[in-house]
């Protein structure tokens, strides 16, 4: 058991891409920066999802290409060796460990404390350690204001959330959860990508009733 106090300028809760991401930047800006992880860091995409999902499709693709092409059809006839796919895969996703990010992490010199963490108060974040410990993180700083819009659609039931620098008056990423949210996904990675500002943004939404009204519905909201 332990129970410790550290202050930092930013806590970073998540190690997926986004917390690695908003870590190396603020480190980069000369933020002290900690990443609290509950499983492993890399997140998602690392082990469960982008990474591993095209290790297993692509040899799936690749013969059926293959397939298609005169000439090739016999080279490719037999059925998968799905040992070996699965050993690829495995290989692929580093057989679940996350050695590797611990190693850049330390390179870009932002600390890890593992871990489930949670909010407790303003700028105070409690981390329960695997050993049954607790750390106490606070923070120095608040990245940027946040503003909220949920409910956009007549019968719709996903939520949507923007994350605005305020000092730049862009958006800095968007969180859209429930059904068609892929067609959103598009404007969010040019909106967050190109940093258009926000007042452009009001202008380049479509006002009619699609599912893009949920842009609407966020800028009103931040506007307040
Ligand atoms: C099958 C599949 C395939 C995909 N393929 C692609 C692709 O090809 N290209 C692509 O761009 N995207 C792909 N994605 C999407 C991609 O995986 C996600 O967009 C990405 O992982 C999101 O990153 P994130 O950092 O927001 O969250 P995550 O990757 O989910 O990371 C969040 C991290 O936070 C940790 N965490 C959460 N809560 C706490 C807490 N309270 N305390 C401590 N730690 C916590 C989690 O353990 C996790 O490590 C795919 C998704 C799936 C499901």
């Amino acid at each position: 058991m332990n129970d410790t106090d550290r202050t930092y300028d930013v806590v970073v809760i998540g190690a997926g891409p986004v917390g690695e991401n908003v870590a190396e930047r603020t480190r980069a800006a000369g933020l002290s920066t900690v990443i609290v992880e509950r499983e492993l860091l890399g997140g998602e995409c690392s082990y469960w999802a982008c990474e591993p999902s095209k290790a297993l499709l692509r040899p799936v693709l690749g013969r059926a290409d293959a397939l298609r092409v005169p000439g090739l059809r016999r080279a490719v006839d037999r059925p998968l060796d799905v040992a070996a796919v699965l050993a690829h895969r495995d290989d692929i996703v580093q057989h679940w460990r996350d050695d590797d990010q611990v190693e850049w992490l330390e390179s870009v010199s932002v600390d890890l404390v593992r871990g489930h963490g949670r909010l407790d108060g303003p700028r105070q974040v409690v981390v329960s350690t695997p050993d049954g410990g607790t750390v106490r993180l606070s923070t120095r700083h608040d990245i940027a204001g946040v503003a909220g819009a949920f409910q956009y659609a007549k019968g719709y039931r996903g939520k949507a959330r923007t994350l605005v620098d305020t000092d730049c008056g862009t958006v800095a990423g968007v969180t859209f959860v429930g059904p068609g949210v892929a067609e959103l996904l598009h404007s969010a990675t040019i909106t967050v990508t190109s940093e258009v500002p926000i007042e452009r943004l009001w202008h380049a939404v479509p006002a009619f009733p699609t599912i893009s009204e949920v842009w609407l519905r966020l800028l009103e909201s931040y506007r307040g």
